[in-house]
């Protein structure tokens, strides 16, 4: 199937470049590596930033890099952007002609994808700089929640006054970009309810306190929380996606174990949910003679993106893919994506590329068929390239 991506993107891009980076991304799809083991795909994308002319180059929480791309203008402002570089524990069944050696891993999220456009974006701003520096970030670890933190932590984006990133969309053309105002991702928490209770003969149940009664009792009242206690207005999700309990039909056992997660998109609702989920298994247990022993984690913030470098991006999109060609999100999904922790420190936005053939279908990430249009590389990395010199030059003047 051919697809191109807008003309006006494609003549950003040299032939030579353009194989460049479509090799990398094949490269990349075919050794995909696992969260926090990306070792060979830090390598080659090392290697591949030099190619393309950056010379300052530096690796970071350990499978990470920071490059920098000197600005026309030493001192100023400096903006970052940003791309994962992690796989999935998943077995590819695309039947790709670059699709994944190894077996069990493949790139189901797009995150090869999201690697060669960072590093066509670095490529674009040595042929083109923006006003002041940029940070080309190549981020581990998306999948698991914790690689943007790592990042972080080194402090390599300490100072830094705006990010960008994006994801691939097959929701959406290639060649269309939604960058809207608002909510574009869920926070993403988790929660482990162990139920202690007593065990005893099946056949005895006034010798126990049963914690399987209970934990269904639990699981019931939770669904309460999104119906009862959630403003209908704004969306939520509370999901018990594994429960393990006992060992035998004529044993009642002394505990269950309920795991699940918690979605929003408002930090008020983030907070209720989470805060209830905690009340409702305590006081639902209590009723039942068991106790319910809650432990949250807290994962991801939501994304939502702030009117400002949205405003940034809209004007780099217009520039780029023209002005008709952004679309706007339609349902809001609820996935996680860990570019939100950037967000609480630097402001920033973050944007879905359109990523499918025309006539193709919609294939979800994560699923083992997912890849993304190669053409979307092109687009990313225009996108991207020219959020940075907006936002370098906006934030110059200031
Ligand atoms: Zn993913
Ligand atoms: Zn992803």
């Amino acid at each position: 199937m051919t697809v191109s991506a807008p003309p006006s993107v494609e003549t950003l891009f040299s032939d030579a470049l353009k194989r460049r980076l479509v090799d990398l991304r094949r490269d990349v799809h075919q050794h995909p590596e696992l969260s926090f083991r990306e070792h060979g795909t830090a390598d080659r994308l090392a290697l591949a930033l030099a190619d393309v002319g950056v010379a300052d180059v530096t690796r970071v929480a350990n499978t990470g890099i920071v490059a920098r791309i000197p600005g026309r203008r030493r001192g100023g402002p400096v903006v970052a952007v940003r791309g994962d570089i992690d796989a999935l524990p998943i077995q590819e069944a695309t039947g790709l002609p670059f699709a994944s050696t190894v077996p069990g891993v493949m790139h189901a999220c797009g995150h090869d994808v999201h690697a060669t456009w960072a590093v066509g974006a670095a490529a674009l701003l040595v042929a083109n700089p923006a006003e002041s520096d940029v940070l080309v970030v190549l981020q581990p670890a998306e999948e698991t929640g914790k690689g943007a933190l790592a990042i972080l932590e080194t402090g390599a984006l300490n100072g830094v006054s705006a990010i960008f990133g994006g994801h691939v969309d097959r929701r959406f053309s290639v060649g269309q970009v939604v960058a809207d105002e608002g909510p574009l991702a869920a926070s993403a928490d988790t929660f482990e309810i162990e139920i202690v209770g007593a065990g005893a003969h099946a056949a005895r149940p006034h010798e126990s306190h049963d914690p399987i009664v209970a934990a269904a009792a639990v699981i019931s009242a939770l669904q309460s929380i999104v119906s009862r206690r959630l403003n209908p207005a704004t969306p939520g999700v509370v999901t018990v996606g594994s429960i393990h309990a006992g060992s035998a039909p004529n044993i009642i056992p002394d505990r269950a174990l309920l795991t699940g997660t918690v979605r929003a998109v408002e930090p008020v609702s983030r907070e209720l949910m989470l805060s209830e989920v905690k009340r409702v298994a305590e006081s639902t247990a209590a009723a039942f003679g068991v106790e319910a022993r809650v432990v949250l984690d807290r994962g991801t913030p939501p994304i939502v993106n702030p009117s400002k470098p949205i405003t940034w991006a809209r004007e780099a999109c217009a520039s780029t893919i023209g002005e008709g060609n952004l679309v706007p999100l339609g349902f809001l999904n609820l996935a996680g994506e860990d570019f939100a922790h950037y967000m609480e420190s630097i402001p920033g936005c973050f944007l879905r590329i359109g990523a499918r053939e025309s006539g193709a279908t919609v294939i979800p990430a994560h699923a083992p068929t997912f890849y993304a249009a190669e053409q979307s590389i092109f687009v990313g990395a225009a996108v991207l390239a020219e959020c940075a010199r907006v936002a370098s030059e906006a934030l110059s003047r200031n």
